[in-house]
């Protein structure tokens, strides 16, 4: 299957170092050549900000889906291809996942694990099929990473599970780890949800 459509996961907070703004940037850049659509939650400034400005720049189609209490507390992004405004988080996360081919998380905050943590569950449910990459700038996710080996460790999940993501240092690593990850789109992760007693 060709990926056309991938979700994009990413910090809101406006008070990050410069590297992680820069490769938000590249992600957008890397997207946007690659002649993908972009889906990600509308927001004009952080990290969601600098990805759709750069995707838009080069020349992706970039889908906002805020809730509309979130219109009031900050703006969402003026130039976007479309821009959805929902009831509620819970039918944002929804509608930014469906229909989706694949699932990027940048660095970020609650918001971002909670939806990343999402396509995950739903992924080894054999609900969702797509790669699902960790862009780990300055090495960010390495301490969450460590924490879901050590659920896997502890049985709390199965080592196969271990495949169903892919970390990349950079967003010029993205389009070979979603080749490689594509692999796994055929595995059967329903069969192998549930951790039996060895
Ligand atoms: P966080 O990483 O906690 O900043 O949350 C960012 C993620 O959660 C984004 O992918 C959004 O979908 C959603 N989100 C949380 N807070 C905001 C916000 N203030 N503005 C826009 N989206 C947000």
């Amino acid at each position: 299957m060709s990926i056309k459509k991938v979700t994009v996961y990413a910090a809101s907070s406006q008070a990050l170092d410069a590297d992680y703004i820069e490769a938000a940037a590249d992600l957008g850049t890397v997207l946007g050549r690659a002649g993908l659509s972009v889906v990600y939650g509308g927001g004009g400034s952080g990290l969601m900000g600098a990805m759709a400005d750069a995707a838009l720049a080069a020349g992706a189609e970039v889908h906002g889906i805020i809730p509309e209490f979130l219109t009031r507390v900050e703006s969402p992004h003026a130039g976007l291809t479309s821009l959805e405004v929902v009831d509620d988080m819970r039918t944002r996360k929804a509608r930014m996942l469906e229909g989706s081919d694949a699932v990027i998380a940048l660095p970020g905050g609650c918001g971002t694990f909670e939806e990343l943590f999402e396509a995950m569950t739903l992924k080894r449910l054999g609900q969702f099929f797509g790669p699902i990459i960790l862009v780990n700038t300055q090495a960010y996710y390495d301490k969450l990473v460590a924490f879901l080996r050590h659920s896997v460790d502890q049985r709390f999940m199965n080592r196969t599970h271990l495949q169903m993501w892919t970390v990349i240092d950079n967003p010029a690593e993205l389009m070979d780890a979603i080749a490689r990850a594509e692999g796994s789109r055929k595995h059967s992760w329903q069969s192998e949800a549930v951790v039996r007693p060895r």
